[in-house]
């Protein structure tokens, strides 16, 4: 070996990692890439153990398996992720083996090559795999889900507009039978959204319209909504509030708020069989928190993170049946996110739960606020307003009719777009077009393009049944001043119209 030291001249011309250690395996030659990849000098390492390369974090036992195999004359080959001199990590695959003379090892021969970027990629590929088979897994499972929440609903849909057909029917059943349809309509309308709205928080595409908020206010709302039922089963319901009228007024996306105050509320009831609801805020520094506690079944703690996942339900007695699919606390936790805040849940299994969310506390100027009020209501109850509404649906336009009806406005009524066109040009007392966009002979694009030439400021809202975010950009691009979404909520409706005529 002494020879072959010897010729280091020569060795230093090969083009490998290599190392060569006496027969107790301290260091004797190294190669030049050797220096050039670990950044140790041959004066750092001569002398000493390749140990010195080691970064901790491989098993003991490899070392154990490496030293057996040597020694017993056979070549090791595996890989170690080892430390250069800097410390930073790498990975190699290496062939070690004993050098003998006569039987006697006399040298141990260690040739090496860099795979971090190999093993780098490697990790990557199978992070990429596992990430598709989660999302296939998570859609068959929201196939899966989406056909079993809908048939629910579907089949008392069916089953009770069958029996409605039947003429020997009571006044009471006929009420209970279409309460049913009603009911079982909504749930379904429920579930559509949910779905909507969870592929919109998971593709980033939700849209936040933070508003002046009355904290007090949505409070009251909400106690005095979910009062009746938590009465009707027994419950002690109460809220709390911290801070006075003025101050409770901030700048949030009030709908999501509310959405996700019913959402815990709703959980709470379904999930507390006696006891005790409690909800409220507190403000904590630039922060309001937000609780929902129940004394209901608790939650298992090992299920306190997952439960805030889509389609997580812990099967119990008490969800089966009229469940959500187990999208409520996704959406949840997502809005709360959305919102800036974070959420988290203590519970205690059969004792309760206490759900607890944060949101940044954004006061609103309180004299703005009351003027702004005031400003508005005035104008819906004093000025008289004329409205296109566009729909080729007699239902829909029926239901258009009703909801707005009593707000001191008068109707003119068009069943395409080309009707839509003709009545803007012979009405000039027309201060708002609803504008449906499927419709035959001109579509509410077109349309809206038409009226628009005529009376650019105009205000055009379109409503449609399509929740695309294409559909929205379709319409603002045609002209339209705002977008909603069928079935059309009357407070939703009546906010739009506000700020619109308000602008
Ligand atoms: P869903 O109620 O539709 O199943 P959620 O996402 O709202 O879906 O809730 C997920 C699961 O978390 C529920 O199925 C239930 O097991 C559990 N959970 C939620 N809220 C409570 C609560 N207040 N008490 C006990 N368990 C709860």
């Amino acid at each position: 070996m002494d020879q072959l030291i010897k010729s280091s001249a020569y060795l230093n011309q090969v083009p490998a990692i290599f190392i060569i250690t006496d027969s107790i395996g301290d260091i004797e030659y190294v190669s030049p890439l050797f220096t050039e990849h670990t950044g140790y000098s041959n004066d750092e390492v001569i002398g000493q153990n390749p140990r010195i390369l080691q970064s901790g974090l491989m098993p003991k036992a490899l070392y154990e398996n490496l030293w057996q195999t040597i020694l017993s004359g056979r070549v090791w080959r595996g890989e170690l992720q080892n430390k250069k001199k800097s410390g930073e990590l790498f990975w190699e695959k290496a062939v070690i083996s004993a050098i003998q003379n006569d039987g006697v090892i006399t040298n141990f021969l260690a040739i090496k090559e860099d795979i971090t970027a190999e093993n780098q990629l490697r990790d990557e590929l199978i992070a990429s795999k596992n990430q598709a088979e989660e999302r296939d897994r998570l859609k068959s499972r929201f196939l899966h889900n989406i056909s079993h929440e809908i048939r629910t609903p579907l089949n008392g849909i069916l089953g009770f507009a069958h029996l409605l057909k039947n003429p020997h029917l009571s006044k009471e059943d006929m009420v209970l039978y279409t309460d049913i349809i009603r009911m079982s309509g909504d749930r379904l309308l429920d579930l559509i959204d949910n779905y909507t709205i969870i592929s919109s928080i998971e593709a980033d595409e939700t849209k936040v319209e933070i508003t002046p908020t009355a904290l007090n206010e949505l409070l009251r709302d909400l106690y005095a909504s979910f009062n009746p039922a938590m009465t009707n089963k027994g419950l002690l319901f109460n809220y709390s509030i911290s801070l006075s009228e003025e101050n409770s007024i901030i700048e949030t996306d009030g709908g999501k708020l509310s959405r996700i105050l019913t959402n815990l509320i709703q959980n709470a009831l379904k999930f507390t069989r006696n006891g005790r609801i409690d909800f409220g805020y507190t403000r904590k520094a630039d922060l309001v928190e937000f609780y929902v506690s129940d004394s209901g079944i608790g939650i298992p703690e090992d299920q306190t993170e997952k439960i805030f996942k889509p389609f997580y339900s812990i099967d119990s007695i008490l969800s089966s049946g009229d469940d959500g699919g187990g999208l409520g606390l996704a959406i949840t936790k997502g809005f709360v996110e959305i919102l800036g805040g974070s959420i988290r849940v203590d519970s205690v299994e059969g004792a309760g739960s206490n759900f607890v969310f944060t949101i940044p506390y954004s006061p609103v100027n309180p004299i703005s606020q009351q003027l702004l009020k005031a400003k508005s209501d005035a104008i819906f109850q004093l000025s008289p307003l004329c409205i296109l509404l566009v729909e080729d649906d007699s239902t829909s336009s029926l239901l258009l009719e009703q909801i707005l009806k009593g707000q001191n406005i008068t109707f003119l009524f068009a069943k395409n777009g080309m009707e839509a066109v003709e009545l803007v040009t012979h009405h000039p007392e027309i201060n708002l077009v609803l504008m449906d966009i499927k419709m035959p002979i001109m579509n509410g694009y077109e349309a809206t393009k038409l009226i628009k030439e005529q009376r650019p400021l105009l205000p055009v809202i379109a409503q449609s049944a399509c929740t695309a975010k294409e559909e929205r950009e379709n319409a603002i691009q045609a002209g339209c001043n705002g977008f909603i979404t069928k079935p059309i909520k009357q407070s939703e409706l009546l906010e739009l119209m506000r700020k619109l005529i308000l602008s």
